[in-house]
């Protein structure tokens, strides 16, 4: 998918090669290509339509610069409208509340418990903080061997109770834990269905109501293109969760699920995963996002 975005790139810009300003003739052609190159990338067709209306508008008229190239003034202007519409700037994890309280939510698969682990490991190194691990996954006892082991690679204490069904009973239980030791953070990690499923929502939801997180963060696998945002809609719809977080970027997606779920979500996204290890994080930076999707 890599070339075949760029291919389309190249062979839109050369349209525009050697002329003095950007027109409506030429740009016309431009916007549909790019438009089917950002479909491509699995953005969705009204974002994309809409962000090709508005970079047209911003490049009609301009005037190309004999050291600028219309196709190089198209680029800056995308990539900053890009960025711009997936919020321009960075917005960091709310840590303002002590304890802060964090709820993890998301469907199975997502990458739900490595990132709980990979949050933790980030606050503890980089912002000097003492998290706890809450194992709220009552239905896969894999999960919450997967979190211990997670959580013993990153040196960080995890809080699990194998013998309640309760989530919410667990998360305020971990929460008590976290005050008693004096742990200023806590990461409650929660059980995914593969599917949207009513039972689930209410589950996640009674425990927003009882824990009153500060930060809920919504995982999502960005391969999952489309489907990525339907996922985001339901979850937001349900949770009016905090921030996004897009895994598996170290994949082949462009992540053009970014763009898309800022735009129909409207909520900040917050972090990447890149990979399965612990380190394998990443604050989300607008810009380089943009640069990733137009390639
Ligand atoms: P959960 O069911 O939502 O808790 O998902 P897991 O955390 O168990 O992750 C599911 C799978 O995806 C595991 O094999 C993880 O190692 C893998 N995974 C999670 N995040 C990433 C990532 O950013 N990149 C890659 N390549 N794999 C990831």
């Amino acid at each position: 998918m890599f070339e075949n975005l760029q291919d389309k790139l190249d062979r839109a810009f050369k349209v525009l090669k050697g002329q003095g300003s950007i027109t409506e003739i030429n740009v016309a052609e431009t916007m549909k290509e790019i438009r089917k190159a950002l479909l491509d990338a699995d953005v969705n067709y009204k974002t994309a339509k809409a962000f090709t209306d508005d970079v047209k508008e911003k490049a009609l008229g301009q005037n190309v610069l004999t050291s600028v190239s219309p196709g190089q003034l198209l680029t800056k202007i995308m990539n900053d409208e890009l960025a711009g519409l997936m919020g321009g700037e960075v917005v960091e994890v709310n840590l303002s509340v002590n304890p802060s309280i964090i709820l993890i939510a998301g469907l199975n698969g997502a990458g739900k418990t490595t990132f709980s682990g990979k949050l933790a490991n980030y606050l503890k190194t980089r912002k000097g903080k003492k998290p706890l691990l809450v194992a709220g996954d009552v239905y896969r006892p894999a999960a919450i061997d997967q979190l211990e082991v997670l959580a013993g690679q990153i040196g960080v204490s995890v809080y699990t109770n194998r013998a309640s069904k309760d989530p919410v009973g667990i998360a305020l239980e971990g929460i008590a834990e976290a005050k008693k030791n004096g742990q200023n953070v806590v990461i409650i990690d929660t059980a995914g269905r593969l599917a949207i499923d009513e039972e689930m929502m209410n589950e996640i939801a009674q425990v927003k109501t009882s824990t009153k997180p500060n930060e809920i963060l919504f995982v999502v696998d960005a391969m999952t293109g489309q489907d990525a945002v339907n996922t985001a809609k339901a979850f937001n719809d349900r949770l009016d969760f905090t921030g996004v977080v897009l895994t598996k970027l170290d994949g082949d997606t462009r992540g053009g699920a970014a763009l898309s779920i800022k735009s129909v979500v409207n909520k900040p996204i917050k972090f990447i995963g890149t990979g399965e290890k612990m380190e394998a994080l990443d604050v989300f930076y607008p810009e380089r996002m943009a640069s990733r999707i137009l390639g």
